[in-house]
């Protein structure tokens, strides 16, 4: 058995981990901080012990809040390291646990001493309370906006555009309760560090959302061909113009941005359907689904198009993985292919399985392709699992359940990986069956399109 050959940038394990125990440190001393400068100026003798308590709580919110803005799901680097699915669950969790540190913060407060309520009166408040007042209504906005997105019909793009202008107020008028408040800030060291905080939150939402997609407007990519595909899918294939092209590994994707628009909104994150021995020429594979992708099947060719990526961990394929197991519903298929094109590419012998749910044998996207695959790939194995079969159907039918996993999936999981995409409630079952079928967390990269 041979292993791939190695598309650049893939990151060996040892680096991998490496990088999450760096960012999981990080994430803990900016959390820890603010604990460990309180108890400095407690013994300093700055404050009463009940205010002392709730501004520690407060502090812990501004550091949590602070934090939430580099985890976000647009940093390479931590996607990469941990995947966007944890990525941006952390990100939502943490964002929920910023809003309970700022009540309770302003709860104890209030327990303490109702003459308080006084300060939430904005004509008579002092600027320290209606900073704090500014920033408590802009986390209810943020968090009541995510929540409920789709009952206030926000689309995708306003969304985004309302959750960037929100961070960016809350995370000045905390700052600015902070400040003015001042029993804290008079202390040098945490004046400084606050401050710092802050500035590379700041510096965050700039290099993600302006600096970092300006950069990717300087190298282009011209649109080459446009393919229809099955299921109502198009493959959208990409010409770098005048540079090397995107060095990506299977199981990463990039954000796409419409013709014609650099700091806009609309930009989608699609999974690279191409082997990455092709930096030059990325592909995506799009299903229609609403105005974007819908759009994709229309682009002229030549149209300019700017690739923000590759984003997002890569399939686990290093030299020391035996086997990889593929799961795939849908239009999740995409980084399979990337997966299985690559291999093809490279000369890679080890076995892998693919186990691919479509509706009907007519959608199944990459159809002949996999029966090509196959045939170039001795040791590739493809389980079609068909939701709607044709009458005469001999192979599996309805959902890829545990069942299905049970039946194709090798005995011996030891030293296998496992790549599952598809629609978010199909990655975390498939997930859960593989680790009660002996997978380890580790060798599973989940990716769901939701
Ligand atoms: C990591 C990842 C990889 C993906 N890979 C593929 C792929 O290979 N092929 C494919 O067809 N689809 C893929 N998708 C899904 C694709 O991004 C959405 O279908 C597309 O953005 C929908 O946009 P729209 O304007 O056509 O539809 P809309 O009607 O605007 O959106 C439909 C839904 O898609 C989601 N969505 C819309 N815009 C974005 C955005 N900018 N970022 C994240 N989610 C968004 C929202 O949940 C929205 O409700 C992927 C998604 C993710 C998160």
């Amino acid at each position: 058995m041979t292993a791939a050959r190695v598309p650049r940038r893939t990151g060996s394990p040892l680096r991998l981990t490496l990088d999450r125990l760096v960012y999981a440190g990080l994430y803990a001393l900016v959390l820890i901080a603010p604990l460990a400068m309180i108890s400095h100026v407690v013994k300093a003798g700055a404050q009463g012990s009940v205010v002392v308590f709730s501004d520690a709580v407060g502090f812990g919110a501004l550091s949590l809040l602070a934090l939430q803005v580099v985890v976000s799901g647009r940093w390479a680097g931590t996607t990469r390291a941990f995947g966007l699915r944890p990525v941006l669950s952390l990100h939502r969790q943490a964002g929920k646990t910023v809003l309970v540190l700022v009540v309770f913060h302003v709860a104890i407060l209030l327990a303490d001493d109702p003459a308080r309520l006084a300060l939430l009166d904005s004509f008579t408040a002092p600027p320290r309370a209606r900073a704090g007042m500014l920033a408590t209504l802009g986390l209810f906005a943020l968090a009541g906006t995510s929540i409920f997105r789709e009952r206030l019909r926000l689309s995708y793009e306003h969304w985004r555009g309302l959750h960037l202008v929100l961070t960016a107020v809350v995370l000045g008028a905390a700052f600015a309760h902070v400040v003015w408040v001042d029993a804290f800030t008079a202390n040098p060291l945490v004046r400084w560090s606050v401050l710092a905080l802050v500035l590379t939150a700041a510096g965050a939402l700039f290099w993600t959302r302006f600096a970092h997609p300006y950069a990717a407007t300087q190298r282009p990519y011209r649109v080459r061909s446009v393919r229809r595909e099955r299921g109502n899918a198009v493959t959208l294939e990409l010409e770098a113009e005048d540079h090397h092209g995107l060095h990506f590994a299977p199981g990463q994707f990039a954000r796409l941005r419409a013709p014609g628009s650099i700091y806009g909104m609309a930009e989608h994150p699609f999974s690279l359907s191409s082997s990455a021995h092709d930096p030059d020429r990325p592909a995506f594979t799009v299903k229609a689904l609403g105005d974007f992708s819908s759009a994709v099947a229309h682009l002229p060719l030549g149209t300019q198009v700017f690739v923000d990526g590759p984003h997002g961990e890569h399939a686990h394929d290093g030299p020391r993985v035996r086997g990889r197991l593929l799961v795939a519903a849908g239009i999740g298929i995409t980084p399979a292919l990337s997966v299985l094109r690559t291999a093809a590419e490279g000369g890679d012998h080890r076995p892998v399985v693919l186990i691919y749910g479509s509706r009907r044998w007519e959608d199944i996207t990459f159809r002949e392709e996999l029966d090509d695959l196959r045939r170039r790939m001795s040791a590739l194995t493809v389980v079609h699992v068909l939701s709607q079969p044709p009458a005469a159907w001999g192979g599996e039918r309805g959902r890829i359940r545990e069942d299905v996993l049970g039946r194709h999936t090798p005995r011996h999981l030891d030293r296998w990986s496992a790549l599952v995409c598809g629609p978010a409630a199909m990655v975390e079952q498939t997930t859960e069956t593989l680790r009660a079928l002996g997978m380890r967390r580790g060798a599973i990269q989940a990716e769901g399109f939701g």
